[in-house]
């Protein structure tokens, strides 16, 4: 049987004729600077200095730059134009993740944590998820956390919309649904579960489901693409190419950033000052070290580290899904946040991938993997109550963190009714890809394993992609690293506007809230 909706799907390629935003041709003259090429240490001065160029420091730059200030953005990774993302995963990796994604929190089990190392940061290659965090995790944060009056769903409505607006955020259009997204809905149809199609940063998606390796076509509208471009053509400019080490500290304020340029000849120096402020963006695992390395000793930096912690469910089903067409990610049901802070979702992986997923060895893994058209997977993610820490250790960067037995026992609701999702879908197997639990299930009722299976991490093959927390905001200095102006409490003029300064983790996909956080943020130094 085939599915109408892999009928008609052409995996549209690059037009070499179309002018991309992040072509250098699109740009000002002289706005970059790839210090990859730079023979001598350079010394220069702007109103704000931004460290990282995704999804918090694009945002950041961009509401600056717009209001006339002078900005230089400070980008440790290069800038991996449109016209070379790739259409295989691994030279994808090596291109734009963060250490090709092999960074591990460490703790009771190994768990990935996975991020963007390129200009656009995590946006070039997440799936362009667009969710504002629900209302109760701004009333939490007002009340319990007592940021409100400053921090609140109201405040931050404006910069919302703002980008709603600006990067065209929509629902996956149907002809872009695939079919790894459509049995999801059609079992949670059946199944009768809360469950929709997902918002999406999108102008017009291809359905060539790989997000993950940057869109060819430019239509995820991430921010190698939107804010950094629109940044610079008023007036920003950015060096990429360069690590920030340490902000210099004078007399209590944060007077320039300090970056390494590898050029000819280097190791080189950048330092740029900062007449009016320096802004950290560099997310919620490098932020902290930055930092710590720049002298900042408050005692919550690099602590209370939060993650929405995934695992996904692989199954086989009788008829073609085509999981390799499609928006990456395009269905979703909330049916257990309120209850279980579980949010289940469809998600595409590249072949390279999905055979992880997979039981068996051998001829038996070839088999099986040899269906791959017919496999389908979705995913469990888990607002997890549970915190780690983040440091440095031997100059590397470390991160301990170790899920709660009350974390374990909602991720086995999430995979019972996943598993559910699937069999009521038409799948024929489901491979639970958990140690302790069967291979294999074969029925709906097989679903109810879940109830006895593992609740030791060590069980399963978990990723993180939804990182918080660990500069956290608190009015008070004994309680978190930055006020809610987003300044350090120790140190005038150096804001943080990454996740990192959320007190809390969300439940849902995170970029749009962290974009909405950083334009509060730059729009109030205004
Ligand atoms: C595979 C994947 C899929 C995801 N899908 C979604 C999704 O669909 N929707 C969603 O809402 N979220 C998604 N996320 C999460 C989301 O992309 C991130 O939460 C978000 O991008 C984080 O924003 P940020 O600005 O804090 O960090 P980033 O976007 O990671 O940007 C930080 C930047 O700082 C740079 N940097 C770090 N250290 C330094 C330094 N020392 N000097 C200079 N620069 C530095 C980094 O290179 C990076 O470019 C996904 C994540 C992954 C990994
Ligand atoms: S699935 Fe992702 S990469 Fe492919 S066209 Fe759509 S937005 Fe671009």
């Amino acid at each position: 049987m085939t599915l109408p909706w892999t009928q008609s799907w052409e995996n549209k390629g690059r037009d070499d004729e179309r002018q991309y935003p992040d072509d250098v041709a699109s740009l000002p003259a002289g706005c970059e600077v790839d210090a990859r090429t730079v023979r001598r240490p350079i010394d220069d001065e702007v109103d704000f200095v931004v460290v990282g160029s995704g999804a918090a420091g694009a945002t950041a730059a961009h509401t600056l730059a717009t209001a006339g200030y002078s900005v230089a953005i400070v980008e440790e990774g290069p800038w991996v134009r449109t016209r070379e993302f790739q259409r295989d995963f691994y030279p994808a990796m090596k291109q734009l993740w963060r250490a090709m994604g092999t960074h591990v929190a460490g703790g009771r089990s190994l768990i990935p944590y996975m991020q963007g190392r390129c200009v656009g940061g995590t946006t070039v290659i997440n799936s362009a998820i667009a969710w504002r965090a629900p209302s109760a995790v701004f009333e939490d944060w007002s009340t319990r956390w007592g940021l409100g009056p400053e921090i609140t769903e109201r405040a931050l409505d404006e910069h919302f919309t703002w980008l709603e607006r600006e990067l065209s955020v929509r629902s996956v259009d149907d002809k872009a649904l695939g079919g790894n997204s459509a049995v999801f809905a059609l079992g949670a149809a059946k199944l009768g579960i809360e469950s929709h199609v997902i918002q999406r940063y999108d102008a017009g998606c291809d359905g060539s489901a790989s997000c993950s390796n940057g869109c060819r076509t430019a239509k995820k509208q991430g921010m190698n693409i939107t804010l950094v471009p629109r940044a610079l053509r008023a007036g920003a400019k950015i060096y990429h190419s360069a690590q920030v080490r340490i902000v210099e500290v004078r007399g209590g304020r944060a007077v320039a950033i300090l970056a390494e340029m590898n050029g000819p000849g280097g190791p080189h120096t950048l330092r740029v000052r900062a007449r009016k402020g320096v802004i950290m963006a560099a997310s919620t695992v490098q932020s902290p070290n930055i930092l710590r390395r720049s002298g900042l000793r408050n005692a919550h930096i690099g602590q209370h580290f939060q993650a929405h912690p995934g695992v996904s469910v692989a199954a086989r089903f009788k008829f073609d899904v085509r999981m390799d067409y499609g928006a990456t990610q395009g269905f979703n049901s909330l049916e257990l946040l309120k209850t279980h802070g579980i949010k289940l979702e469809s998600l595409m992986l590249p072949p390279e991938l999905a055979i992880a997923r997979l039981p068996g060895l051998g001829p038996e893994l070839m088999d099986r993997f040899a269906d791959y058209s017919r496999i389908a997977i979705s995913a469990v993610v888990i607002k997890s109550e549970a915190e780690g820490v983040v440091s440095e250790r031997f100059g590397a960067e470390n991160v301990r963190f170790s899920l709660t037995q009350k974390d374990m026992r909602n991720t086995l609701e999430g995979l019972e009714l996943t598993t559910k999702i699937l069999f009521e879908a038409g799948a024929e197997e489901v491979y639970p890809g958990a140690h302790g639990m069967p291979s294999i299930l074969r029925s709906a009722d097989d679903a109810k394993k879940w109830r006895e299976g593992p609740t030791d991490t060590r069980a399963y093959n978990m990723v993180m992609t939804h990182l918080f927390g660990a500069t956290r905001m608190a009015k008070d200095p004994r309680a978190g690293v930055v006020d809610t102006r987003f300044q350090t409490h120790e140190c005038e003029g150096l804001y943080v506007v990454d996740s990192g300064v959320f007190p809390t983790n969300l439940g849902v996909n995170p970029q749009h809230t962290i974009m909405a956080m950083a334009r509060l943020a730059a729009s109030r130094l205004c």
